[in-house]
C-alpha cells in the first residue's frame, strides 16, 4: 500500500484542501514552492504509464481540479506549473499517480 492510499484511507494525516469520490488534493509535506499542493486519483493507479482507457475521465477531474485550486489559491495570474513525474528517469518516488501543482515562484526550465 502506498502512502497516498493510506492518506485517501485516512489512516495518515494529510493537509486536505479538496475531496471527493474521485480525487484528493493535499499539500505536499515537502514543499518545493510557495504553494505546492498534489492531486491525486482515489483509484489506485500506478503511474501515467498505467493509464487504461477507462481511466481518461478521472485524469480530466485530476487538470480542472488542479486548475480550480490553483486559481482558489491566487495562482491563475502569475501562473504556476503542473508536474506527473512518472517512474525512474521521471523521478516518481511514490508509485500512485499524481499531479504536483507548483507556485508563488517563477520556475525554471528546462527542469532538472
Ligand atoms: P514524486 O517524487 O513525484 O513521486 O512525488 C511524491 C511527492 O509526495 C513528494 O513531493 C513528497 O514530498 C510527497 N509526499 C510524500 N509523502 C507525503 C505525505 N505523507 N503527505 C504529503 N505529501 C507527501
Amino acid at each position: 500500500m502506498t502512502i497516498f492510499k493510506k492518506i485517501i484511507d485516512k489512516q495518515i494525516p494529510a493537509k486536505i484542501i479538496y475531496e471527493d469520490n474521485d480525487v484528493i488534493a493535499f499539500h505536499d509535506v515537502q514543499p518545493q514552492a510557495p504553494v505546492h499542493f498534489l492531486v491525486i486519483p482515489k483509484k489506485e493507479i500506478r503511474s501515467l504509464a498505467d493509464i487504461q482507457p477507462d481511466d481518461t475521465r478521472v485524469l480530466g477531474l485530476m487538470l480542472k481540479k488542479a486548475s480550480d485550486i490553483a486559481a482558489e489559491l491566487g495562482l491563475a495570474k502569475d501562473g504556476y506549473r503542473v508536474v506527473i513525474n512518472t517512474n525512474e528517469n521521471g523521478g516518481q518516488s511514490v508509485h500512485h499517480l499524481h499531479a504536483h501543482v507548483l507556485g508563488g515562484r517563477p520556475m525554471a526550465w528546462p527542469p532538472g
